[in-house]
């Protein structure tokens, strides 16, 4: 069976499909001729997700999966959340959503967050949804050079250390994504 992820990173494709068991293929968008940016216009993360991996079975007749990403910030009524990429606008870099965040964040006792993942799989007529969420706090501080994003300023609960600091071997354990990835690969090698 083939299966496609809406991405053109081969690292992610590589490591799913490493545990997958052996009657799936992954196929990137690459290899099935899609080179457009999918629109990622929805308003919730959930609905990214969904766009994304409809848009290619709708555009390319495939079976397929696609993931989205947003950090909620529960003193900012779940910002950045969708917006998670672009907090600080289209032109900005990593830092500057980091810096907005903190400066939004100055005045507030609760710095309670959550990262959370969604992946939206299309397959055989069914769309089924996996949610994978890491909960933790704000630091004060962007602290540790790991990682990309967020990392810097994300402490997981039951951790003195930020995703930032700590390996990536743990943060792939304990991860939104690693935790919504568990479930797709569960549902698919349980599929037959
Ligand atoms: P995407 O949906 O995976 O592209 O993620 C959207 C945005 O969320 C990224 O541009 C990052 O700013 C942030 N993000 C996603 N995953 C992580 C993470 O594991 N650590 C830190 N930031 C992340």
């Amino acid at each position: 069976m083939q299966l496609v992820f809406a991405s053109n990173n081969k690292n992610k494709i590589q490591e799913i499909q490493s545990i997958l068991n052996g009657s799936i293929q992954l196929l990137s968008l690459e290899e099935i001729g899609c080179q457009e940016e999918i629109p990622e216009t929805a308003d919730t993360i959930e609905g990214n997700a969904i766009l994304k991996a409809n848009y290619v079975t709708e555009k390319y007749g495939y079976d397929c999966f696609a993931d989205d990403t947003g950090l909620e910030v529960q003193a900012l009524n779940g910002e950045p959340g969708v917006y998670s990429a672009r907090y600080a606008g289209e032109q900005r870099n990593s830092d500057d959503n980091m810096n907005k965040l903190l400066d939004g964040l100055s005045d507030k006792e609760d710095r309670s967050a959550q990262f959370k993942t969604v992946i939206a799989l299309n397959i055989k007529g069914e769309q089924h949804l996996f949610t994978g969420i890491a909960k933790g706090d704000i630091v004060l501080e962007k602290t540790g050079d790991h990682g990309f994003g967020y990392d810097p300023i994300f402490k997981p609960e039951n951790y003195d250390e930020t995703f930032a600091e700590l390996s990536s071997d743990i943060k792939n354990k304990i991860s939104h994504r690693a935790k919504a990835t568990k479930q797709l690969i569960d549902f698919l090698n349980t599929t037959k």
